[in-house]
Formats: C-alpha cells, sequence, structure tokens
C-alpha cells in the first residue's frame, strides 16, 4: 500500500468514527520500529493538543495494513475511556495504579482486537 492510499484510509475512518477533531500525522516506519506486540502499528497522542502520530508498517500485505489501521483508529475511538482509566490511576496508590494499569492495558488491547475483528468482518459481508 502507498502512504497516499493509507492516509486516504486513515481520512476515511476518522470521519466515519467521528474524529475530526484530531490532526492525524500518519508515519511509516520499518517493521521492526513497531512489532513490539506482535502488530504492525503504534498509536500515540497528547489530548491537549489533538495531535495524533499513527506509525505503520505499510510495507506488510494490504488488507494488513488496513487491519492495523483499523486497529489503531478504535485505540483513538476509545481514547476518553482510556484516558479516563489513567486519570481514576492517578488516584491510587503506586503499587495498586501499577497493577490497574496493567489490567485496563490489557483490557483495552482485547477490546480493541475484538472490534477490529467485528468490523472486518462485518465489511466484508
Ligand atoms: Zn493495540
Amino acid at each position: 500500500m502507498t502512504k497516499g492510499q493509507a492516509k486516504r484510509e486513515v481520512a476515511r475512518l476518522q470521519k466515519a468514527f467521528e474524529l475530526c477533531q484530531w490532526d492525524i500525522q500518519l508515519r511509516c516506519v520499518d517493521a521492526v520500529a513497531v512489532d513490539a506486540d506482535g502488530g504492525d502499528g503504534l498509536i500515540s497522542w497528547d489530548s491537549e493538543t489533538l495531535v495524533v502520530f499513527i506509525d505503520i508498517a505499510i510495507q506488510s500485505p494490504d488488507e494488513d495494513v488496513r487491519s492495523t489501521i483499523l486497529h489503531e483508529m478504535i485505540h483513538l475511538a476509545l481514547v476518553d475511556m482510556t484516558e479516563a482509566h489513567n486519570k481514576v490511576l492517578g488516584l491510587m496508590s503506586l503499587e495498586a495504579a501499577e497493577l490497574g494499569k496493567a489490567t485496563l492495558e490489557q483490557v483495552n488491547e482485547q477490546t480493541t482486537v475484538r472490534l477490529t475483528r467485528a468490523f472486518t468482518n462485518l465489511c466484508a459481508k
């Protein structure tokens, strides 16, 4: 997939998920740079500036790139929930917060994977 195609896919999903307040910067990176959790992408954001960086290994097969973009955009769609969790964790003791953070990150990732699969299946029909 070209960077232009990947950008158009991001724009399409940004509109569909009503995330137009975000300035999404797509960065095409080496697969090695994003494979920490076995995926082809990474997302980071700044809620103050509303800037989002999505790092994608676009040299992967198109279907994988499309799925990765969807996965990262679902993470962005869940950002308010993620930030609410982080606020609550900030009120807890360090020990409890560390345990809570690991649990919430795991549930967030599982939910994102489940939603990515569901959207992909729904769109395939
Ligand atoms: Zn993820």
